[in-house]
């Protein structure tokens, strides 16, 4: 599904603040993987989701996404793929703090004109599975992180996406949110999503198949 090969992503070239953030990455993620990514601060893991996303390219090497080459896509396609095949959380989160749950979910939508009955019902349903149900009017600037962090999931899903990328989703939770926001996860990818997720916690690490660790922009399988 997605495979990297070479990648390089070198912020401000040749110039005295030059960065080497990615270093000849190789990476290849088939549907259904569970995936984490695990490294210092610094080692280019932001980086690294950025490109997957089609939020930002890389300076060389390539990107193919189901055999689409994603470094020749125009911004419109990259937006296409953002919208219809890859979600990103990012660490911020994106959500507007005044506006509801529910608005949060279904504001893309708005903003790309398919807001319609139907996507209002199963930005609903979709609030109710990640655990929101009772919390679905409130503004999001009166939820917890870690009820944020669901109001960002439930507006990925409510895209219906392939790929989930989340970058440290559990950054900013207690250990129990953090377990049972694993444990949402890994039922979405039982469910047939593909999770790519940056993490610092080792434990929450060692709970993905598949991981990787970055360390000064090199990329490297550890399970
Ligand atoms: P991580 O997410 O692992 O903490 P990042 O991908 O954010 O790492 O950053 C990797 C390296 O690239 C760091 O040295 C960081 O300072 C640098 N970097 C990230 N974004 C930019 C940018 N927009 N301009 C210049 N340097 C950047
Ligand atoms: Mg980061």
């Amino acid at each position: 599904m997605i495979q990297l090969s070479g990648v390089e992503k070198v912020y401000n070239p040749r110039k005295p603040t030059e960065v080497y953030a990615l270093r000849d990455v190789n990476l290849e993620i088939s549907s259904g993987d569970f995936v984490a990514i695990t490294g210092p601060s610094g080692s280019g893991k932001s980086t690294l989701l950025h490109i997957l996303a089609g939020l930002d390219t890389a300076t060389s090497g390539k990107y193919f996404f189901r055999g689409r080459d994603v470094s020749a896509m125009s911004d419109g396609e990259k937006c296409q793929l953002r919208n219809k095949k890859i979600a990103i959380i990012l660490q911020s989160f994106g959500l507007i703090g005044t506006e509801s749950a529910l608005n949060n979910v279904v504001l893309p939508h708005i903003i790309g004109g398919t807001y319609n009955r139907k996507i209002d019902q199963k930005a609903r349903q979709v609030l109710e599975q990640v655990g929101l149900g009772s919390a679905i009017k409130k503004p999001v600037n009166q939820l917890s992180g870690g009820q944020r962090q669901r109001v960002a999931i439930a507006r990925a899903l409510t895209m219906n996406v392939e790929v989930l990328l989340a970058d440290e989703p559990t950054g900013a939770l207690d250990q129990q949110n953090a377990e049972s926001l694993v444990r949402l996860l890994t039922e979405l990818n039982q469910n047939g999503l593909t999770v790519v997720i940056v993490t610092h916690n080792m434990a929450i690490a060692e709970k993905c198949p598949i991981a990787y660790a970055l360390n000064d922009g090199r990329l490297s399988r550890t399970r």
